[in-house]
């Protein structure tokens, strides 16, 4: 069984969790907290062991009547790999304490690229983590567009990517962000930080991407345009897009018509919080002119990095191959809406 430590309890950090417990080949050995608040109260009742995660707040926890097992070194102490999913920059921050103990971490899409030995998408690029000793899982954004990138290089060849992303302005529990009411241009210059970012996944793709941040919580949604180096159309593009299992072709049939009609349908599937780990790629919208494909995808950007943490966690330990892990994850957490 791998060992997994969680540093960082929020968002990204109480789904990897849980994600890690729904497997069959590691387990939880603890998560880091810095403050004794509601997601710390959960971890406790999930019986998940709380470590302090800065030694001065330790006393926080003991005032607020929360048992805690240790500091940040003995949680680092006992895993086999660490997932780091604290706020932007902390990773880095914590990196030297990772390297103490010769334990490996994985990072996530926050954190500088440098932070690590290789940026990873799991349909991409597993193999470039397989005994790294340091892992970035890419953002929710740049997770999305690799999944998709990934099928479209390799079948039909991509001359030509350009992607605008309509970005939420926050998750639901997230009360300092916005706009509340505007429409921002972020950044107003080209490029986004995006396309960089999936440079670092595909070095050699050639894509531009803008970026928009809009009132909305739900989920991110991309306007896909990808000039492609082979003569397709759309149907052919749709059946490659089915055969990868964290693709969903939203059907026509479904009036699903947007973010808001996905979430509910994840929470009527049954999802845990409502989560959503595919790319919702609208089957309709899937079109060719030319050499030009179109397409919109939606990108739950709380939860679709979650199952790419559990492949990282057997790339970076060498505890499976690229199809085995991805088919174990997909089958343990119930991939496929
Ligand atoms: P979050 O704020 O929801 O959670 C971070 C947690 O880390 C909080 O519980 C915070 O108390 C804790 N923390 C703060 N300082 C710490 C420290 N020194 N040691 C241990 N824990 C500490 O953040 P998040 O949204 O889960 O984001 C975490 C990372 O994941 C960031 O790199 C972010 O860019 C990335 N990410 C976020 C999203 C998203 O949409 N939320 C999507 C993909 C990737």
């Amino acid at each position: 069984m791998i060992q997994v430590g969680v540093v960082g309890y929020g968002t990204i950090g109480k789904r990897v969790a849980d994600a890690v417990v729904a497997q069959r080949d590691m387990e939880v050995v603890g998560v880091a907290k810095t403050s004794p608040n509601f997601e710390a109260e959960t971890a406790v009742s999930k019986g998940y062991d709380l470590y302090a995660a800065v030694e001065e707040r330790r006393e926080l926890f003991d005032s607020a009547g929360i048992p805690v097992a240790g500091d940040l070194d003995d949680l680092v102490s006992t895993a086999d790999v660490i997932v780091d999913a604290t706020p932007s920059g902390i990773g880095a921050q914590n990196k030297a304490t990772y390297e103490a103990h010769d334990t490996p971490a994985i990072y996530q899409g926050g954190e500088d690229a440098e932070v690590a030995d290789t940026s990873f998408n799991a349909r991409a690029n597993y193999e470039d983590a397989v005994g790294a000793d340091h892992v970035r899982v890419v953002s929710c954004n740049t997770t999305g567009l690799s999944r998709l990138l990934a099928p479209l290089r390799e079948e039909f060849g991509v001359d030509k990517a350009r992607v605008t992303l309509v970005r939420r302005g926050g998750d639901p529990g997230q009360t300092d962000r916005g706009p509340i009411d505007d429409i921002l241009p972020d950044p107003i210059s080209l490029p986004s930080h995006h396309g960089p970012d999936v440079k670092t996944i595909f070095p050699d793709i050639d894509i531009d991407t803008l970026g928009l941040k809009v009132p909305a919580t739900l989920m991110h949604m991309h306007s896909v345009n990808v000039t492609l180096e082979s003569d397709v159309d759309a149907d052919d593009v749709r059946a490659l897009l089915a055969e990868e299992s964290r693709l969903f072709l939203v059907p026509a049939a479904a009036g699903i018509d947007g973010a808001g009609k996905l979430k509910q349908f994840a929470l009527d599937s049954g999802r845990s919080r409502g989560d959503i780990w595919e790319n919702c790629i609208w089957d309709e919208s899937i079109a060719v002119r030319g050499d030009d494909l179109y397409l919109f995808q939606a990108i739950h950007q709380e939860s679709d990095v979650v199952a790419e943490n559990v492949d990282a966690i057997r790339a970076i330990t060498d505890a499976a191959e690229k199809a085995e892990s991805i088919a174990t994850t997909d089958e343990t957490l119930g991939m496929g809406l």
